[in-house]
């Protein structure tokens, strides 16, 4: 192998010692991300096209509101005050999905692009929940556990609904 330098990051005064202090580092990022997409997703829904595509957004926008309020019911669950910290992630994929809307003209394209930065979000989402949902469990966290599983089962289901979307619609017109 190439000459590997070693590049153990040196941790912050406030880092996380153990695997509760990671849980709820990630469910502050993760309470961040939620609270930016219900300010993100109307945007998307009003540059969308399809009928279909419009709908989903919109319902899944009803769904990201009752995750915020799950979020403050995994915080309550564990005693810990409900806090949002600036996801960096969830930062990037929806500045992303606005550079997408801007390079891309109203209709078929834009929707592509709009399921294409969609999905992008959702599998990130379905990632930290299955993560989370890990850590409640190991923690011994039954109750946020419960929340965190149906939120990601929504998510899932979501992700499920755009592929469709995608398949059905979208990609035979946007080419
Ligand atoms: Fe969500
Ligand atoms: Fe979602």
């Amino acid at each position: 192998m190439a000459t590997t330098k070693e590049t153990k990051v040196k941790p912050k005064a406030a880092a996380a010692k153990n695997l509760q202090d990671l849980f709820e580092d990630a469910l502050k990022d993760i309470y961040w991300a939620e609270k930016a997409l219900v300010k993100a997703l109307p945007k998307m829904e009003k540059n969308a096209t399809s009928k279909l595509l419009k709908n989903a957004i919109t319902g899944h926008l009803a769904e990201t509101k009752e995750h915020v309020v799950r979020l403050e019911e995994a915080f309550k669950s564990i005693g810990v005050k409900a806090e949002a910290v600036k996801c960096d992630a969830m930062a990037g994929l929806l500045e992303e999905g606005e550079g997408i809307m801007e390079e891309t003209e109203v209709g078929a394209v834009r929707d592509a692009g709009i399921i294409a930065a969609s999905q992008k979000v959702e599998h990130y989402e379905i990632a930290t929940y299955g993560t989370i949902a890990a850590f409640a469990k190991v923690l011994g966290h039954q109750e946020a556990l419960k929340i965190l599983l149906k939120t990601l089962k929504e998510e899932k289901a979501c992700d499920e609904k755009l592929t469709d979307i995608a398949d059905t619609n979208l990609n035979s017109k946007a080419e």
